[in-house]
């Protein structure tokens, strides 16, 4: 039986174990190194139909009704009229019983607990050192080691096993952006609300069919190596506050006193893909690459990624990277140009920016491209 370590229990890692226990042909063991995994959190995501398709064939279809939402459209905004400028229909792209799905993070991450037994997670343990033998060999922070046929890093944008993998890591940066999460209780408007202002965009849409609802925005914003360091800097009061009152004052959308839970954090970003030329290693999700999240494809991409790899040990193939460096290519320039689109502050950019939006959303050659090709393929 081939022998494999993951590490990380988040998206890719919990999938990438779903796939294991569905063959009897492997054993697993994944180590994450926080002590427990978060269950409380009411943060939203959004799952396109490429991660539905593969989320269901590991039973995502039977989740309950209740915890989800499955949006028809994006409505845009322009933030400071809180005017309509247009809507995509996604639900276009939705086909047999693959739906646009949002739900809570913690509700996908009990959904991929679920079947993986209690013993296979090893919480509160690091890598520490990898040894390339006949078969890999893993210093664990626990003081013992282990030896695996196959390796697969999951652990995240800050992947400290990469780390340890390259010998030259080209380390993600800060995106001069920060994320402001907040969830807000029965906010007027169904589907998705993507809200374009000066420097910052904001989202709102629901986490389920309870009335709850996710707010997520994006602010641009320069801060020092020091500041985007500095932990304390994101869950201190003052700065919190001016952030929620760069949005409220630029914004005629009522947000103020309904956003609660509210959270801040930096937004880092891959600079460069770091393939390790190791044998039988394999980096998914973030931990292979972090995209801005205006396009909110990470976890999907991280997902498509973990079905690659459990394919490529399945059929000794050799794929894996090649395949994989095409579609990050394209989910990145996408990512990096709603991320530009949806901050332009310029009233002349922002003229013409709205008006190539109601054009480009009725012309269905160009969603198929550039949405079509990445929620279909
Ligand atoms: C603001 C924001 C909004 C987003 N919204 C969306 C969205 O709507 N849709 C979408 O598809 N994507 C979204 N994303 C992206 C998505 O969240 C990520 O791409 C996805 O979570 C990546 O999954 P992962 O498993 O690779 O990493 P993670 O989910 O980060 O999991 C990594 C795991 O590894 C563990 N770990 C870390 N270091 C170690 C170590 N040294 N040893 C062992 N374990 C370790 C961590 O504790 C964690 O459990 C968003 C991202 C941001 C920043």
């Amino acid at each position: 039986m081939k022998k494999i370590a993951i590490i990380g229990c988040g998206i890719s890692g919990l999938y990438f174990a779903n796939l294991l226990e569905k063959s009897s042909e492997y054993d697993y063991t994944i180590y994450e190194k926080r002590s427990k995994l978060d269950y409380e959190d009411g943060y939203g995501i959004q799952l396109s139909v490429n991660s539905i398709k593969l989320l269901n064939k590991i039973g995502f279809n039977n989740i309950s009704d209740h915890e989800i939402f499955n949006p028809r459209k994006i409505n845009f905004f322009d933030a400071k009229s809180a005017k309509k400028i247009c809507k995509i229909d996604i639900s276009k792209f939705n086909y047999d019983k693959n739906y646009y799905t949002i739900l809570k993070r913690s509700n996908l991450i009990k959904f991929l607990l679920k079947n993986i037994p209690e013993e296979k997670i090893q919480f509160n343990i690091e890598v520490c050192d990898i040894e390339y033998l006949e078969k890999i060999k893993i210093n664990l922070s626990n003081k013992l080691n282990e030896e695996f046929d196959y390796l697969v890093v999951a652990d995240g944008i800050f992947s400290k096993t990469k780390s340890i993998i390259l010998s030259e890591e080209k380390k993600v940066e800060f995106n001069n952006s920060v994320a402001l999460r907040g969830n807000i209780k029965n906010y007027e408007k169904e589907d998705i609300s993507l809200y374009l202002g000066k420097n910052f965009h904001f989202v709102i849409y629901p986490v389920n069919k309870n009335k709850e609802f996710n707010f997520i925005s994006i602010i641009r914003k320069n801060l020092n190596n020091r500041e985007v360091s500095d932990g304390s800097l994101f869950n201190d009061e003052v700065f919190l506050k001016s952030l929620t009152n760069e949005i409220y004052s630029n914004t005629s959308v009522q947000l103020e006193g309904k956003i609660e839970n509210i959270k801040s954090f930096p937004i880092f970003v891959s600079r460069d893909l770091n393939i390790p030329n190791r044998k039988n290693t394999y980096l998914v999700g973030d931990a292979l690459y972090a995209y801005p999240p205006s396009f909110a494809q990470g976890a999907s991409q991280s997902i498509e990624a973990s079905t690659e790899v459990f394919d490529e040990i399945k059929n000794n193939g050799s794929g894996y990277y090649n395949k994989r460096i095409k579609k990050i290519k394209l989910v990145n320039w996408r990512s990096k140009l709603n991320h530009f689109a949806f901050h332009v502050s310029n009233p002349i950019i922002v003229f013409f920016r709205n008006l190539i939006l109601k054009i480009l959303v009725k012309n269905n050659k160009f969603l198929e491209i550039y949405l079509g090709n990445i929620y279909r393929n």
